[in-house]
C-alpha cells in the first residue's frame, strides 16, 4: 500500500483542533464545554477533537439564524444571494484537494473518489443554486371573480435546520443548504459525529464567501441531543433530515409542535435488475459499483441484485471475480478501490448481517471476512461479499445493511421481478439493465422508486429531483421541487373595483 502523506494545508487545519461550534459567525465552545473525538476509519487514529453542542447551543444558533433571516440575509438583494453562493462554489473548487483529503481521512471514502467526485459535485451544487434566486417566481392564477386580480409570491420559510448522515458530508451539506439559501432562508447544519471535520473547513469557506454572520451555523455533536432539539424547536420553520427511517419517524413526531415543514430522505433497499438481453459488460460493471462503491455505504446502493435465469450463473461468477480482485485498503491510498467501513459499530452490524444470512441458509460466494491484520490493523475493513440462495423474506433481503454485501436473486419473468422489486417498505432508487426499449420504459414506470436508472446507475444532477417513495421519506432534493419546498406560496387578492 502506498498511502499518501497528509498535505501541509490539511496538517495546518488539523493543528486547529479542538474545533468549536460555528454560531452567528463566531467560533464558540459548547456551552457545557463538552467535546468528542473524530477518528480515521482506515487506521483508528484520532484526528481531532470537536465541540459537542447541547440544547443551550441549539437555542443560541436559532437566535443567530433568526437574526440573519430578519436582518442582513433576509434583506439582502437577489444579487447578494447569487454572489455568495457562486463564491462558495469557487472556493470549494479552489480547495478541492484539501476538502477531499479531509473527507477521506474522516469517513474512509477512497481519495480517488473524493478528489474526482465529492468536492467537485459540492462545488457544482453551489454554482447551480447560485443561478436560482432571480428565477424564483409566482404566477397569476385565472380566478373566477373578474373584479379581482390575484398573484402569487414565493417567500422564504425562515430558519431551516439540516441534519445529515456521515456518508456524503460535503455533497449532502452543500446540496441541502444551497437551495435553502438561494430562497433566502437561514440555515443551521448538524453533521454526523462520524464525519464532521470536512464541514468545519467548509464553514471557513462559507465565511470567506461573504454570507452575513448567522446565515449559516454549524453545530457538531450527538444527534439524539442536537437533532432532537432542532426538530422540536419552535423557532425553526423547516427540518430537512437525511438518515435512517427510525430516526426520521422520531423527527416527524418531534416536529409536530409548530407544524414544521419537513423533508425526509431516509433508508433504502434498492433493486438492481439485469435482464438477459442486457449489455452484460456494462451491467456487471454497474452492479459492482452499485453494490460495492464506498463499501455499499450509500442510500442508493444496489442492495438487491435481480438477474434473469439464463444469465444468472454467468453474472454471479463475473461479479465474484471483480469482488475478489478489488483492492481493499487505506482511503488515502490512490490505488484503493474499497476503503474501510466508517466505524467499528457499523462494521459489527454488517458482520452480523452476513453471519445471520448464512445461518438462515444463504450461500457465501465470496468475501464475508473482516480484515484486521497487517496493513488493515486498527481499521474497519470488510471484504466485498456476495450471497446467493437468499429468499425474499430473509433479513438480508429486507433490511438495509449499509455495507459491502450484495445478495443476488434469480428471476424468470418481467412481471415477477417487478412484484419482487416492489416488495419492500422502501422506494428510493432502482436500476434496470436491458436492450429492450419498451421493456425499459414499462419497468421504469412500474417500479415504485423516486429515481430509476436505465443502463446506468448512481447518476445525479442538481437539475433532477431526488427523493423517496414509501418508507424512503418525502420531499425532494434538487430540481425545481426543492425550490418549492424551501418557499411558501402566498396568494395576494387585489380588488379591481
Ligand atoms: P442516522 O443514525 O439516522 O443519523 C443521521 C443523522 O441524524 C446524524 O447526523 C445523526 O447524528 C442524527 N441523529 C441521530 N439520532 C437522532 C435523533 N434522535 N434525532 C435527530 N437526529 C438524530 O443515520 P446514519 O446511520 O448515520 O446514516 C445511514 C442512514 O442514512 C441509512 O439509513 C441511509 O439509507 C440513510 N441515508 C439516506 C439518504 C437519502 O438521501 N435518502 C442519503 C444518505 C443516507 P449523530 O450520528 O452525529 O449522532
Ligand atoms: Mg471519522
Amino acid at each position: 500500500m502506498a498511502k499518501e502523506p497528509i498535505s501541509r494545508a490539511t496538517q495546518q487545519f488539523l493543528a486547529g483542533s479542538p474545533f468549536k461550534l460555528w454560531i452567528g459567525g463566531q467560533w464558540l465552545p459548547a456551552g457545557d464545554g463538552g467535546t468528542f473525538r473524530s477518528y480515521n476509519p482506515s487506521d483508528g487514529v484520532c484526528l481531532a477533537e470537536l465541540a459537542s453542542a447541547g440544547s443551550a447551543d441549539v437555542d443560541r444558533a436559532v437566535v443567530a439564524a433568526r437574526g440573519a433571516f430578519e436582518g442582513p440575509w433576509g434583506q439582502a438583494g437577489l444579487a447578494k444571494r447569487e454572489e455568495c453562493l457562486n463564491r462558495l462554489g469557487d472556493l470549494i473548487t479552489a480547495h478541492n484537494d484539501e476538502l477531499a483529503e479531509l473527507e477521506s481521512l474522516d469517513d474512509g471514502k477512497p481519495i480517488s473518489t473524493t478528489r474526482a467526485i465529492d468536492a467537485w459535485v459540492a462545488a457544482g451544487l453551489a454554482h447551480h443554486f447560485a443561478g436560482w434566486p432571480s428565477k424564483i417566481a409566482g404566477y397569476t392564477p385565472s380566478v373566477g371573480a373578474q373584479d379581482h386580480f390575484v398573484y402569487t409570491r414565493r417567500e422564504p420559510l425562515g430558519v431551516a435546520a439540516i441534519v445529515i448522515p456521515w456518508n456524503y458530508p460535503l455533497i449532502h451539506s452543500v446540496q441541502k443548504m444551497s437551495p435553502a439559501l438561494a430562497c433566502g432562508n437561514a440555515v443551521i447544519l448538524k453533521p454526523a459525529q462520524w464525519a464532521s471535520l470536512p464541514l468545519i473547513r467548509l464553514a471557513e469557506l462559507i465565511q470567506e464567501a461573504g454570507f452575513p454572520d448567522g446565515t449559516v451555523n454549524i453545530l457538531t455533536g450527538p444527534g439524539p441531543v442536537i437533532g432532537a432539539a432542532l426538530a422540536a424547536h419552535p423557532g425553526i420553520n423547516k427540518i430537512q433530515f437525511t438518515g435512517s427511517t427510525t430516526v426520521g419517524r422520531s423527527i416527524v413526531q418531534a416536529s409536530a409542535g409548530n407544524l414544521k415543514r419537513l423533508a425526509l430522505e431516509l433508508g433504502s433497499k434498492a433493486p438492481n435488475i439485469i435482464f438477459a438481453d442486457a449489455d452484460l459488460d456494462s451491467a456487471i460493471a454497474g452492479a459492482f459499483e452499485a453494490g460495492f462503491g464506498f463499501s455499499g455505504q450509500s442510500c442508493v446502493a444496489g442492495a438487491r441484485l435481480f438477474v434473469q435465469e439464463p444469465i444468472y450463473a454467468r453474472v454471479v461468477e463475473r461479479l465474484a471475480g471483480l469482488a475478489r480482485a478489488a483492492r481493499i485498503g487505506d482511503a488515502m491510498d490512490v490505488s484503493t478501490e474499497i476503503g474501510p467501513i466508517i466505524h467499528k459499530t457499523q462494521a459489527d452490524a454488517i458482520m452480523a448481517y452476513i453471519e445471520g444470512g448464512i445461518a438462515q441458509g444463504a450461500t457465501l460466494v465470496c468475501g464475508g471476512r473482516r480484515l484486521t491484520e497487517g496493513p488493515y490493523t486498527g481499521g474497519n475493513y470488510i471484504e466485498p461479499t456476495i450471497l446467493t440462495g437468499v429468499r425474499d423474506d430473509m433479513t438480508v433481503a429486507r433490511e438495509e445493511i449499509f455495507g459491502p454485501v450484495v445478495p443476488i436473486f434469480s428471476f424468470a419473468t418481467e412481471d415477477e421481478v417487478i412484484a419482487r422489486a416492489n416488495d419492500t417498505s422502501y422506494g428510493l432508487a432502482a436500476g434496470i439493465w436491458t436492450r429492450d426499449v419498451a421493456r425499459a420504459h414499462r419497468v421504469a414506470a412500474a417500479v415504485k422508486a423516486g429515481t430509476v436508472w436505465v443502463n446506468t446507475y448512481d447518476r445525479f444532477d442538481a437539475a433532477a429531483p431526488f427523493g423517496g417513495f414509501k418508507g424512503s421519506g418525502y420531499g425532494r432534493d434538487n430540481g425545481h421541487e426543492v425550490i418549492d419546498a424551501y418557499t411558501e406560496a402566498k396568494a395576494v387578492w387585489v380588488s379591481l373595483k
